[in-house]
């Protein structure tokens, strides 16, 4: 065992790796994490958006729970309440670099370039020209790796056809013609705020019904609670169990799992969006993509309408608002020989009970781990859970090999 490395290697600084790396401080383990704070969140949702989640569901996780978002809230006076009250982008982002200061001061800002096996150890490098070793290494590295663009959209050139993942700021589109695809939160986020900042938009879905969440109503009477309970999820006692049991949804058989992560907590946007969208949004609903056709400075696109008539339709630009797709062939940081060990369902990594792979010391957390932990991973809520589950994990190889090679040098 290479004495000169580091117990484990964090990839990723969202609220997966940054909960981790505060709970792993509070463990004997030495660990290093980079990448950007809250990156995601900065640079990669629509500015203005609001927080699906509930407030009591949007932490980021040190070991005592001290620093929840509510704490934080009250600590800057703003307005914060766990149920009904929407949360700014803006606050989560603040919240999550708070967070990142004061539990995990350590954090290098640079990306990890490559990820590869060298005996029992992972070499790590950076693009800060860094080699180091490590015995875990944890890929928390959420959402950016895995958009979606429909094959019709993805050949088209790139200034003129972009993932909303790619659009934080939107002020650069008002005066011009917009298609938003997409019928999920993400989709009428966009729109709505591409509306507000004066674009001309429309949103062109499949679905022939955009359905809201219903506004959230507290107290409710016992026996609404008892058929439907509250959960970091939503209601329901299915919501209830992936989000507050996750190992039983481990335990199920695996066609069970994939099934319930693509059905389980659909795009459905928020309710606080539903007044800025009925009536004063355009909408293309019941649509099916024909062709798109890249023209100058601009698309034309080919769409069926729910009347079965077709529509040509020439837009400034098209947003790609159609979500993610785990893809362990997307994570170019992994070694290709690394990644061709890890045994997968779907191009997505099979993980035991401790977050890990079919490759000794290399675990996976958040939307990557959904399949094997359920949708609980894809929001910040199961990064509690995966920060404890790992960091125990780790602290107790630590011990066993502290153990190991005292009984060694003893001998
Ligand atoms: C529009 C939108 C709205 C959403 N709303 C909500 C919501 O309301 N509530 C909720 O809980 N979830 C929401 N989500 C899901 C949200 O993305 C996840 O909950 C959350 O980001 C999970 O945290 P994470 O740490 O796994 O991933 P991320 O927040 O994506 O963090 C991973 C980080 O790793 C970094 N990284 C990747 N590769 C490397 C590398 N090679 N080296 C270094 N760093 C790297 C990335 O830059 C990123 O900063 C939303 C997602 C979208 C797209």
């Amino acid at each position: 065992m290479d004495k000169s490395a580091v117990d484990v290697a964090i990839v990723g600084a969202g609220p997966y790796g940054l909960s981790l790396a505060a709970h792993l401080r509070e463990s004997q383990r030495s660990f290093r994490i980079f990448g950007a704070p809250m990156r995601s969140w900065s640079h990669h949702m629509p500015k203005g958006m609001c927080l699906k989640s509930e407030g009591f569901a949007s932490d980021l996780y040190d070991p005592h729970g001290e620093f929840r978002l509510k704490a934080y809230c009250a600590e800057k006076r703003l307005d914060y309440a766990d149920i009904g009250l929407p949360v700014k982008v803006e606050t989560f982002i603040d919240y999550g670099l708070e967070f990142q200061q004061r539990y995990v001061p350590s954090l290098e800002h640079v990306q990890v370039t490559g990820v590869r096996k060298v005996g029992d150890v992972f070499e790590v490098t950076t693009d800060a020209d860094e080699r180091l070793l490590a015995r875990h290494v944890v890929v928390a590295a959420g959402i950016t790796h895995f958009t979606f663009v429909p094959p019709l959209l993805s050949e088209l050139p790139k200034n003129l056809v972009g993932h909303s993942l790619h659009h934080s700021a939107l002020q650069n589109f008002k005066g011009r013609k917009v298609a938003v695809i997409g019928g999920g939160a993400s989709a009428i986020d966009h729109a709505v705020l591409l509306q507000r900042t004066g674009a001309d938009v429309e949103l062109v879905a499949r679905r022939p019904v955009i359905r809201f969440h219903e506004p959230p109503v507290e107290p409710r009477p016992l026996i609404e609670r008892i058929k439907a309970p509250r959960s970091g999820l939503g209601l329901g006692w299915r919501s209830r169990m992936c989000s507050e049991i996750p190992l039983v949804f481990h335990a199920m058989p695996q066609s069970l799992r994939l099934k319930a992560v693509k059905s389980h907590l659909g795009p459905a946007p928020c309710w606080f969006t539903k007044e800025a969208v009925v009536g004063r949004l355009p909408m293309r609903l019941g649509a099916s993509l024909l062709h798109a056709r890249a023209e100058t400075g601009g698309v034309e696109l080919a769409i069926r309408q729910q009347d079965q008539s077709e529509a040509r339709i020439r837009y400034d630009h098209v947003i790609a608002a159609t979500g993610y797709k785990v893809a362990l062939s997307r994570l170019h940081f992994l070694d290709s020989a690394l990644r061709s060990q890890i045994r997968n369902v779907a191009d997505t990594p099979i993980l035991d009970r401790q977050f890990e792979s079919s490759v000794p010391g290399l675990h996976f957390v958040g939307l990557a781990a959904a399949n094997s932990f359920g949708p609980v991973q894809r929001f910040a809520y199961g990064a509690g859970f995966a920060a404890r589950r790992v960091s125990r994990y780790l602290a107790s190889r630590g011990r066993r090999r502290r153990i190991g090679s005292a009984a060694v040098s003893s001998a």
